[in-house]
């Protein structure tokens, strides 16, 4: 396989093609961003960590039966992944309350959600990534009734595999969002599971190990997504 040209830069990773149409390669960078990329540093180490991070949830969401993009780790910090024409939607699943969901219905953070809530918001940074409905997915064509709905199933199943991996280190999965593209006529999880897409907090202590740290400018960022991996079994390499 042969990396080619920079098909997209996008706020934390490159995408490239490959001598195979069907295959592209992720590259992660150490670049962070928050707030629709109005907050941007370079954390080093950030991309090799998130890069061995998804491939690790990717390689375990695949064995429970979870169609993905992922094919394998090529070095640190790149993977290879099928070439998905993405859905421009951010599917999200929340099991405690926190960011925006505590802004815009006044609820505080903490707050369990029983059962979870689904939402779902559309990729665009200029517009702030607006929170939508299935009506304006259907209505704007960014996907069919079926792909909508397996899309939702799939974000819970999700849910259910990677709620009992975070406890079992100790670890609550607060939320997290995924993004679906298709190939082949097949719904499959693309983008990237990483600290970065999720909020997780100590199971004891409620401690934030994920992109909040950044957000809110609580310092050790990288080293609490190492940490996170560390509890889950993951060494490392840079
Ligand atoms: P953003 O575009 O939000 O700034 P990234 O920096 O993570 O995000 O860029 C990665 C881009 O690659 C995203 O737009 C994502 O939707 C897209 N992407 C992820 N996986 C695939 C895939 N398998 N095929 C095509 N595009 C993908
Ligand atoms: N999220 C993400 N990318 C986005 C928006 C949200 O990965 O563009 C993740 C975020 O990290 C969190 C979940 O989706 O785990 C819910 O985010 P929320 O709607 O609370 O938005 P936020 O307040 O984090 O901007």
């Amino acid at each position: 396989m042969e990396k080619r040209k920079e098909l997209y830069s996008g706020k934390a990773k490159s995408v490239f093609t490959t001598d195979d149409d069907n295959l592209m390669v992720l590259s992660f960078r150490d670049d962070t961003s928050a707030f629709d990329g109005k907050k941007v540093e370079q954390l080093a180490r950030k991309g090799a960590v998130n890069n061995q991070f998804n491939a690790f949830i990717m390689e375990k969401l695949a064995a429970a039966g979870i169609p993905t993009h992922f094919v394998r780790r090529l070095s640190s910090n790149e993977s290879l992944v099928k070439r998905l024409s993405m859905i421009p939607v951010e599917c999200v699943v929340r099991n405690i309350a926190a960011g925006s969901l505590c802004r815009r219905l006044g609820v505080e953070e903490g707050l369990a959600l029983n059962p979870p809530t689904f939402e779902m918001f559309l990729k665009n940074d200029a517009l702030g990534d607006p929170m939508i409905n299935e009506y304006h997915v259907r209505s704007f064509g960014w996907a069919e009734p079926g792909q909508i709905e397996q899309m939702k199933v799939l974000t819970f199943k999700v849910n259910d595999i990677l709620k009992q991996l975070f406890l079992d280190g100790g670890m609550l999965l607060v939320d997290y969002k995924l993004e679906f593209g298709v190939a082949d006529g097949e719904i499959l999880l693309g983008d990237e599971f990483s600290p970065d897409g999720c909020r997780l907090w100590d199971a004891e202590t409620r401690e934030k190990m994920d992109k909040d740290r950044f957000r809110q400018g609580l310092g050790g960022v990288v080293e609490a997504y190492e940490q996170v991996g560390q509890r889950l079994g993951m060494t490392f390499e840079y």
